[in-house]
């Protein structure tokens, strides 16, 4: 079962066969997309089959590019929950991807991509990346058997080295950022026979990202929020998202509302925002890049464009917030029970700044996404959290 008709090159829209190992597309450079046949997912999906499926993002199958199911590489990601937020200013949900495998949102496009490439028979996999996307891959490269080579910023969280070393991959550092990385991928893929899994260079991570959107488009009991905020890097969790919607729209299970869909970034990387502010259709090379944010450290995504499509068609908008907004916000978080990742804390702080201008009102209903977990940055948050806990020998030193 598959019921991908081709893949379609984002800017001119040429076909390629989706029976085939692809990249992007040979003309124009730009992520390929998968297009599915719409009314054969209509004959098999509805919305109470939904109800006797596996608890995790493979539940859509039928809205996923995968052949044959026993090349499923899953380690029981997806289905996170969506908490309401109590923190008295206004209706505000959380989706938690702190929960998932490997601690963030990357395992869903690499559980897919991985799952692809067995599919395909490719036994060597190749990234660059800020840190979480690396760690994703090397563990389901680990379950799969397949062979992981990544490559980080030197100061990637350390969480994300450990993790990718002691899965087994290969694990380069690069005194530099995610784009130095890249090229360097780009250099190796003939030399060292690499498959290159670097953000929208390659189209099935994107599709696990979508999972987003259709998770919330079910929870939500198929009436989405009017806001959405998300923490933008690589962009393919917001684009995931937006083509979810799309395509659950073509399937009839969602109407005509869709929410605004916010790009949030860090004010020391904000191509998107710096791009949304002037009306561009494309963003500029981010010079110095530098944020505790490590996921959305990315000076210039691939996939700009595309993020800014979704941005202006969603009459949403983009934000940059402060590290210093991030960490107030993490802590206020932590505080509600969640306690999320950097990328994850910027979207309170963007939502905080939004009530303010009254871009997002009061009485709207807002999903926050949180797109990883803070135990994953524990060296960012004791570098820049002052922790004095006092020392006791016993219980005569405590005063409460
Ligand atoms: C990669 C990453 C992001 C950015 O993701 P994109 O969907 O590529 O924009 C946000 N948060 C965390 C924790 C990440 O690892
Ligand atoms: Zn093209």
């Amino acid at each position: 079962m598959n019921y991908v008709l081709h893949l379609e090159c984002s800017k001119c829209k040429k076909e390629y066969s989706a029976d085939k190992i692809q990249t992007v597309c040979h003309d124009c450079n730009a992520p390929l997309v998968a297009v599915y046949d719409i009314e054969k997912v209509k004959e098999s999906l509805d919305k109470s089959a939904l109800k006797h499926r596996r608890p995790d993002m493979w539940r859509y199958i039928e809205l996923l590019p995968i052949e044959d199911e026993r090349n499923i590489v899953s380690l029981g990601e997806g289905l996170t929950p969506i908490h309401k937020l109590d923190l008295g200013l206004g209706e505000i949900y959380i989706k938690d991807d702190g929960i998932i495998p490997t601690g963030t949102f990357k395992a869903r496009g690499l559980s897919m991509a991985v799952s692809k490439a067995k599919e395909f028979g490719i036994q060597r996999l190749a990234m660059p990346s800020a840190g979480n996307a690396a760690g994703a891959m090397a563990t389901y490269c680990a379950k799969a058997g397949t062979e992981a080579y990544v490559i980080m910023p030197v100061d990637a969280p350390i969480g994300c080295k450990i993790e990718s070393y002691m899965t087994g991959a290969k694990v380069y550092l690069v005194k530099g950022l995610i784009s130095d990385a890249g090229k360097i991928v780009a250099e190796g893929k003939e030399r060292f026979g690499w498959f290159d899994v670097s953000t929208m260079k390659e189209p099935y991570r994107l599709e696990g990202k979508k999972t987003m959107g259709l998770e919330i488009a079910e929870q939500f009991n198929w009436e989405l929020p009017d806001v959405i905020l998300y923490p933008t890097g690589g962009g393919t969790g917001i684009i995931g998202m937006w083509k979810a919607f799309k395509e659950l729209q073509e399937v009839g299970f969602i109407g005509e509302k869709l929410p605004r869909m916010i790009s949030v970034q860090a004010e020391g990387c904000a191509p998107i925002v710096n791009a949304f502010k002037e009306r561009k259709k494309e963003s500029e090379f981010w010079e110095n890049a530098s944020t505790i944010a490590a996921g959305v450290r990315v000076p210039k995504a691939f996939a700009d464009f595309m993020i800014l499509d979704v941005v202006y068609e969603s009459k949403g908008s983009a934000i940059a917030v402060s590290d210093k907004e991030m960490l107030e916000s993490s802590k206020q978080l932590a505080r509600a029970g969640v306690f999320v990742c950097p990328e994850g804390a910027a979207t309170l702080a963007a939502l905080k700044r939004l009530f303010e201008s009254g871009e997002v009102g009061r009485d709207e209903k807002v999903l926050l996404y949180n797109t990883g977990s803070g135990i994953k940055y524990t060296d960012v948050y004791s570098e820049n959290i002052k922790l004095e806990l006092p020392i006791v020998n016993s219980v005569e030193d405590i005063r409460i």
